[in-house]
């Protein structure tokens, strides 16, 4: 029987692996789908705690998505599904629409839809940043809010909404496109 750690215990404690420890939510359910060996093996650590501290089970499938993602990086899915074939061998795309659908529900990653252009994920999420897109090479970087953290937007709102995001998206040429 390997030793219990509570969800609660995982999110402040410094994180070790130990190759006979499993991880149990506070139902006692199992919460990692993966051997943790192997988790130690690929240094996947610090996906693991992200996955678990949001909630989710933990399973290669999802921790090979969210890795693939660095920050500042806006990827479609093929790009994603590539980066996390490298790591896993064989995953079918449906897996990876999946594991990006889990970690978009779970707040892990953002989906951004610039017109036109192919769904984007970032791993930046919750700030309600907004993003410039060049019409050329489609390269999309993130552009920082005015003032805190509220949209820096100013609506003539419909009577009775309440605003929690905004996502706005500037269009323009890259360095390199507008030579
Ligand atoms: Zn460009
Ligand atoms: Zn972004």
């Amino acid at each position: 029987m390997h030793p219990r750690v509570s969800l609660s215990a995982i999110s402040t404690a410094s994180w070790e692996l130990d190759a006979d420890l499993a991880f149990y939510d506070d139902a006692g359910i199992t919460n990692v789908g993966i051997s943790v060996a192997k988790l130690e093996r690929f240094g996947w650590e610090e996906g693991t705690r992200r996955i678990i501290d949001a909630g989710l089970r933990v399973t290669k499938q999802r921790l090979a998505v969210l890795e693939a993602i660095s920050p500042g990086e806006h990827l479609d899915v093929d790009t994603v599904a590539d980066r996390a074939r490298a790591e896993l061998g064989t995953l079918s795309t449906q897996a990876v629409y999946d594991a990006l659908r889990a970690l978009d529900a779970a707040g892990l990653v953002s989906r951004i839809q610039p017109a036109g252009a192919p769904a984007l994920y970032e791993i930046r999420v919750g700030d309600s940043h907004h993003h410039l897109t060049c019409r050329g090479c489609g390269t999309v970087v993130d552009i920082e809010k005015a003032i805190g953290d509220v949209p820096c937007l100013d609506p003539t709102l419909p009577t009775g909404f309440v605003v929690e995001a905004a996502e706005v998206t500037w269009w323009g040429y890259c360095p390199d496109c507008a030579r």
